[in-house]
């Protein structure tokens, strides 16, 4: 399969994975862009249908929510809707096989996600989320999290109807949404120190399919960077991200699956 690549990227692949058979810790960043190929879109695509008219950044805030709580939350139920029945891609399944080898070879393989779907949790990865939970609500006021009938069932993911009527709080009567990070809200403490710890003491770092715009993440692969390791960047498009070392300028899926590839005949 490598030969069907441009001989620059085959060329880059090989190098990658030689860098990457050595037992050393990896830290990987994945983003929206891991999943565009299961057919979820990523914030950067144009939205469709209903909410052509709107920005993806403009709804995924808390001012939005409190603007107009009904408009936000209906968003949200759209995305699970259009998220619900999505299944892993080439390159999450790579990805699993590979923190399973890894295991084998006591290589550690910390994978850190800016992702809220489950894709990789499916595959069978161990991950850190570091925006939250689109299967997961919250109250915007006390925290508390929330789960009722309706919530089991959306989590369950059966449902083929997400309701888009609002939900209050029993405890302090604030609106439910979900338990993600927008835009301007801190990232969960605990997740952020996986994160920073893994990026700080890596070997290699690898961003998969992240504009590298949104901050803190972005900031990352600069850490990484200034603790001595090599970055790996897999994205068909250029990213402002200008501390990498290599560039796999290519879908995830095949660059994924070959890398690992790559490894296995390799370890
Ligand atoms: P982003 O939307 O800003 O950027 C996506 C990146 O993926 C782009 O640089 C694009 O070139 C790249 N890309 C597209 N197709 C790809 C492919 N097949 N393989 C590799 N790369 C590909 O996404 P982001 O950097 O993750 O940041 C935006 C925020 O959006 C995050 O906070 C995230 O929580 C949220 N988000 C999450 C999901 C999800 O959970 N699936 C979807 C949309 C947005
Ligand atoms: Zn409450």
């Amino acid at each position: 399969m490598l030969a069907e690549l441009s001989p620059k990227l085959s060329v880059e692949i090989q190098r990658a994975a030689k860098l990457l058979t050595n037992p050393a810790p990896v830290c990987v960043l994945t983003g929206a862009g891991i999943s565009a190929e299961s057919g979820i879109p990523t914030f950067r695509d144009k939205q469709t249908g209903l909410w052509q008219r709107y920005r993806a950044e403009d709804l995924a805030t808390p001012t939005a929510f409190v603007r107009d709580p009904k408009l936000v939350w209906s968003w949200y139920q759209w995305r699970r809707q259009l998220v619900h029945d999505k299944k892993p891609n080439a390159a999450h399944c790579a990805l699993a096989k590979w923190q399973q080898m890894s295991k084998a070879n006591h290589q550690s393989v910390t994978l850190i996600t800016q992702n809220v779907d489950d894709l990789h949790e499916q595959a069978g990865s161990m991950v850190t989320h570091l925006h939250g939970h689109l299967w997961r609500n919250r109250c915007h006021d006390c925290g508390t999290p929330f789960e009722n009938e309706v919530e089991a069932l959306n989590s369950s993911k059966d449902a083929i109807y997400f309701d888009d009527e609002l939900i209050t709080c029993q405890h302090c009567g604030g609106y439910i949404r979900p338990d993600i990070v927008w835009f301007g809200e801190s990232l969960p403490m605990q997740a952020w120190q996986t994160a920073e710890d893994a990026a700080a003491s890596c070997k290699v770092f690898i961003s998969i399919g992240t504009s590298s715009l949104v901050y803190p993440a972005a900031g990352l692969a600069q850490l990484a960077k200034q603790n001595g390791a090599t970055i790996i960047e897999i994205n068909p498009n250029p990213t402002p991200n200008t501390v990498v070392d290599i560039t796999l300028a290519a879908n995830a899926g095949i660059v994924m699956q070959l890398l690992i590839e790559q490894i296995d005949a390799r370890s």
